[in-house]
């Protein structure tokens, strides 16, 4: 009969609509509840320096003209916030163009040695000016396929990392190798480590392993999520292990299709 019918019209439609609340709507749900908390932090991350700056411009406003210039360390204070906010603006620039799919990885024929040798250039003298020691370990030569670019931000990520949390005269050694077609890049250091309760979420926006640890190096917890997005975009992974006796290792794999050996190379 028609009622019977529209009945179970009436409880299929119910039970659909259960279903896609279940299906669609939680992710939805959690992802905007992420988006509010992303722009939340971003905000907050924002407003420190900006307030630092304003602070430090009142105060030398306060000055007489001809005794601004005497001020360097109010100056200095300021670049260094401005600075600050650089680097985060970058980060979240990346972020949510990666969210917003826009960002492309443009696979170029590497070469592996030069390649490694320009990171190398740039960070051996960084990490003698601050005491550190930095070893290089290229295993393998040839040529291997994937975004110089990108790829170079994440390990400039993963080093930068390495140098802030290692103490003075500590050891870093980043290693670049092929294996079974992949590039693995692996950054070691001797730092504090990371406690394997925090390990998981590193890779998280704005997460930061004990504030208190943190606070004089002056991170803003973006530096791994994009790390991990840009590999993610090369299909690749990375892992975090210790390194003994103390510190870290990141580990980053990704394919890189059949690229060259340097034995085949003329
Ligand atoms: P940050 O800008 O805070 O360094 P990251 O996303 O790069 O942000 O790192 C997240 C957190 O992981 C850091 O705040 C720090 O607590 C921890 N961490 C990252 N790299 C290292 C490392 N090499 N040694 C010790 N702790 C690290």
């Amino acid at each position: 009969s028609l009622a019977t019918t529209l009945l179970i019209f009436w409880a299929l439609a119910i039970a659909i609509a259960y279903m896609l609340s279940r299906m669609s709507m939680r992710p939805i749900l959690v992802s905007w509840r992420k988006q509010k908390e992303f722009s939340a932090n971003a905000a907050h991350e924002l407003r420190t320096p900006i307030t630092v700056i304003q602070n430090q411009m009142e105060y030398l406003l306060t000055k007489p003209k001809r005794q601004i210039m005497d001020e360097a360390v109010s100056i200095s204070t300021a670049l260094d916030e401005v600075n600050h906010m650089q680097t985060l603006i970058k980060r979240l620039l990346m972020l949510s163009r990666g969210d917003a799919n826009i960002v492309q990885i443009q696979p170029k024929n590497v070469d592996l040695k030069s390649w490694t040798h320009k990171i190398t250039n740039i960070y051996q003298p960084l990490a003698e000016s601050r005491h550190k020691h930095l070893e290089i370990d290229t295993l393998d030569t040839g040529t291997a396929s994937f975004d110089p670019d990108l790829m170079y931000q994440a390990v400039v990520i993963l080093l930068d990392n390495a140098l802030k949390y290692t103490p003075e005269d500590g050891l870093i050694k980043l290693a670049t190798k092929r294996a079974y077609n992949k590039l693995i890049v692996s950054v070691s250091d001797s730092g504090p480590g990371i406690p394997d309760a925090d390990k998981k979420q590193i890779f998280e926006r704005f997460y930061r392993v004990d504030q208190s640890r943190n606070a004089k190096t002056g991170g803003n917890g973006l530096g791994l999520a994009i790390a991990k997005f840009i590999v993610q975009q090369h299909h690749g992974k990375i892992d975090v292990r210790d390194n003994l006796p103390h510190g870290t290792t990141f580990v980053i794999s990704v394919p890189i299709g059949q690229g060259r050996r340097a034995a085949t190379k003329k």
